[in-house]
């Protein structure tokens, strides 16, 4: 027997949260190679452990790292930038994301290369700017009340429509819910019976339905709801023996550089600002400083009211060398100010010339006011053991299997030019072994690579100092 209890939900008057802040393709296609990295594999007093979250020696640098984190966590690091220095491939970039890990699992990682702040359309300093915002989190607690469970009836109840002086209009739509505790009938808005036409939603479905907001979510099917699903965790999870009437508690992460780029969209974004009800829409293309300052203001009161957090994140500048001397004094700047992420650059540069002067050589190429400001940790070259470890470790996350010698060949290439190098081969190495008909990969694929392929070594010294004179240069 159908329960009798109805309810009226309110009108859809503020648009959806934007999506979870979503890495861009670039960005998280340059994190993917360190998916094996979940930290600095540190003991809680602050000592290397071996080969450790992911981690392949480099003792000496995570454990400087760890100081680092320690500095951040106490807030005594604000000003002030990681800058951290070695050859190519021996693990820079692993590291500023492990500190990153380390500082939470929700903290932005916001990797960048130097030299992406030339571009024709973009001023050098937006660039800069843009990257430090996609390192400031903002965490967006709303608390919400909704509807859920499996459609049993829908029922629009139709009304003369005195506007248009004839034809029906659909007035509320009946919709039947069944959870554990029964049947209920909800009587709900027309203008939430059109979200359900436009998410095709039929009897059978379980759905959630947002009491202020109306948004209507398909979950699942009937057969699919021995569990209920968990709007937090996106996962099912067992049915709670609450009522159909719930309230949800969700966290929505983006940073502060999705809230500027969706209030900038013209029209049509889902504009965090319409939810957190203080700006107009207003047509901008455009991030302004203005713009900015009007999130950073909207951003400021919601945390005022305890409905945001700010976390901070972390910004790495690969190829620091190749700033030039605009950028830096940007930085500088920008390390000053009160909402700043984490700062951690790179470079495998020693003494060079600031880019954008005619004349200062300094350490890194980096002028020596922000290098003040900077704790400076060096990476290690890795011996083959160490790289024979790290090439296991990639074989396993990406699922690629290793023949018998394969790890100490790739271990002997990888000590000869570098860890980078060793791990490039695994991929194209597994596609030679899929075409002739393997699953794992053998001896005879990596000594095909070596043919196929150049290290940056070898390619070097064939190419002579001369570089190339035309012709052929074997
Ligand atoms: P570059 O200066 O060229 O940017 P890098 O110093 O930043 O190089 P990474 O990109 O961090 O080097 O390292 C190359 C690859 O090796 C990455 O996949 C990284 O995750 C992995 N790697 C480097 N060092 C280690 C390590 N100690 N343990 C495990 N994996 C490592």
């Amino acid at each position: 027997m159908k329960a009798s209890t109805s309810a009226t939900a309110t009108p859809a008057h503020n648009a959806p949260l934007p999506p979870p802040s979503v890495p861009s393709a670039g960005r998280s296609s340059r994190i993917a190679p360190h998916s094996h990295i979940k930290g600095l594999g540190l003991t809680p007093e602050g000592y290397a452990l071996a080969d450790t979250a992911g981690f392949v020696g480099q003792k000496v640098a995570r454990e400087a790292c760890g100081v680092v984190v320690d500095l951040i966590k106490s807030r005594k690091f604000s000003g002030r930038a990681l800058l951290l220095v070695g050859a190519p491939g021996t693990g820079k970039t692993a590291l500023a994301l492990a500190v990153s890990h380390e500082l939470g699992s929700k903290v932005p990682f916001c990797p960048m290369v130097g030299s992406e702040v030339y571009s024709a359309e973009v001023k050098k300093t937006e660039v800069l700017a843009e990257a430090f915002r996609r390192a400031i989190g903002i965490r967006i607690k709303e608390t919400k009340q909704v509807y859920e469970g499996e459609v049993t009836e829908l029922t629009p109840t139709e009304a003369e429509n005195p506007l248009s002086g004839y034809g029906k209009t659909v007035s509320h739509v009946i919709v039947g819910l069944k959870t554990v505790k029964g049947t209920k009938q909800l009587k709900l808005d027309p203008s939430i019976y059109e979200s359900i036409l436009k998410e095709k939603i039929v009897v059978g479905d379980v759905i959630y339905i947002e009491h202020n907001t109306g948004a209507v979510k398909r979950v699942g099917r009937s057969d699919a709801y021995a569990s209920s699903y968990d709007l937090e965790s996106e996962t099912y999870v067992p049915l709670p023996k609450g009522d159909v009437h719930k309230r949800k508690e969700l966290v929505q992460d983006v940073t502060l550089g999705d809230l500027d780029a969706a209030n900038a969209r013209p029209q049509g974004g889902q504009d965090i600002m319409s939810v957190m009800g203080s700006l107009v829409k207003t047509g901008r293309t455009e991030v302004t400083d203005k713009l900015r300052r009007e999130v950073n203001k909207v951003v400021k009161g919601y945390v005022e009211q305890g409905v945001a957090e700010v976390v901070p994140g972390v910004v790495f500048i690969d190829e620091v060398h190749m700033l030039d001397i605009e950028c830096f004094t940007y930085l500088n700047a920008l390390l000053e100010s009160q909402m700043a992420p984490t700062v951690i650059l790179a470079t495998n540069r020693g003494n060079s010339l600031v880019r954008g002067t005619s004349d200062i050589v300094a350490p890194h190429g980096i002028p020596v006011d922000l290098l003040d400001r900077c704790m400076i940790v060096k990476t290690d070259a890795y011996s083959r053991e160490e790289v024979g470890k790290v090439v296991q470790l990639r074989a396993g996350v990406e699922g690629l299997k290793l023949g018998p010698g394969v790890v100490e060949k790739l271990a002997a290439e990888g000590e000869k030019s570098s860890l980078r190098y060793a791990l490039q081969l695994l991929t194209p190495a597994s596609i030679l072994a899929r075409l002739v008909g393997r699953t794992q990969i053998e001896m005879d694929d990596i000594g095909e690579m070596g043919e196929l392929f150049l290290d940056a070594k070898t390619s070097a010294s064939l190419i002579g100092e001369g570089g190339f004179t035309g012709g052929n240069i074997f």
